[in-house]
């Protein structure tokens, strides 16, 4: 395997039947984080919530993206990060005032926000996480142990460079009863443990695996390749300007000439001038307050 810098790694510990995922992230990480400046704690708290938004894709099957909110009361009020089921990634935080928060401590009415939209059968499902002690991993942890009954541990790191994770859950068999041997997820638990934040982030993943569970026969799927990407459409801009109302757009082509929408996740801008506007409510009345403009 070569030790590709944007991926995941879908594996099995045979032994233990325990399965987990790896992902490692930087040229896709550091395109996320420059988007918004990204610093200090604030950047470690949204590369970690990246990295976790495509390791929890590993265990379903869908076609679809899967989003990770987190609001808080603090200073950091949103942080955001999806993950497509072909891998693209997008993320985003949100804070109080001019300046990025140059301390981050989750507050305990943190809540986080588990999305699954399956574009195949438009539907959408979501979990709600509340976030004790201020950490990240652990109430996800919780999340997977409450709406899956599933043991789950996860290590999450990330620097200004480089974001990872790695999840481990324990496979039940048709009947319920834990699939390894008995001390099977004991182990590889303790193994975890053991895992540092530096050697998540500079090791080639492979070696993780390696350096982890060489007791453990690892079975490595192949790697999928993860990037930047964002879902952002003219369409989809379209859609919001239109709920937004026809006066508030014909306010802003008033006073600028045309409707400007700029994508927080990606930068790329959107221009409406007043015929495309028009077009978008073509099929609406038109809002009768509205002085008519020639
Ligand atoms: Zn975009």
């Amino acid at each position: 395997m070569t030790a590709l810098a944007n991926v995941l790694h879908r594996f099995q510990l045979e032994r233990a039947g325990v399965r987990g995922a790896i992902v490692r992230l930087d040229q896709a990480w550091q395109r996320i984080r420059a988007n918004g400046d990204y610093s200090g704690p604030l950047a470690e708290l949204l590369g970690q919530t990246v990295a976790a938004s495509a390791l929890f894709t590993s265990p379903i099957k869908f076609e679809g993206r899967l989003a990770i909110h987190l609001r808080d009361s603090g200073a950091l009020r949103l942080l955001f990060a999806d993950c497509t089921h072909d891998g693209q990634l997008r993320g985003i935080a949100r804070w109080d005032g001019e300046q990025p928060p140059s301390r981050v401590s989750l507050e305990t009415d943190a809540r986080l926000a588990i999305t699954i939209e399956n574009a195949v059968t438009d539907t959408r499902y979501q979990g709600l996480v509340p976030v004790e002690h201020g950490d990240l991993a652990g109430a996800f942890e919780g999340y997977f142990q409450r709406s899956e009954q599933l043991p789950t541990r996860l290590v999450l790191a990330a620097n200004t460079q480089r974001c990872g994770g790695l999840m481990l859950q324990q496979v039940a068999t048709g009947g319920g009863a834990p699939q390894g041997d008995a001390d099977g997820w004991n182990r590889a638990e303790h193994l975890l443990a053991t895992l540092t934040a530096g050697e998540l982030l500079d090791l080639p993943p492979d070696q993780v695996l390696l350096r982890l569970f060489h007791e453990e026969d690892v079975r490595l799927q192949a790697a999928q390749p993860l990037a930047f990407g964002c879902t952002c459409s003219r369409e989809r801009v379209g859609g919001m300007l239109r709920s937004l109302g026809r006066a508030e757009n014909e306010a802003v082509l008033a006073e600028q000439g045309s409707v400007q929408v700029t994508c927080e996740f990606c930068n790329r801008r959107y221009v409406f001038d007043e015929a495309e506007v028009n077009e978008l409510f073509a099929d609406a009345p038109r809002a009768e307050a509205m002085p008519t403009r020639h």
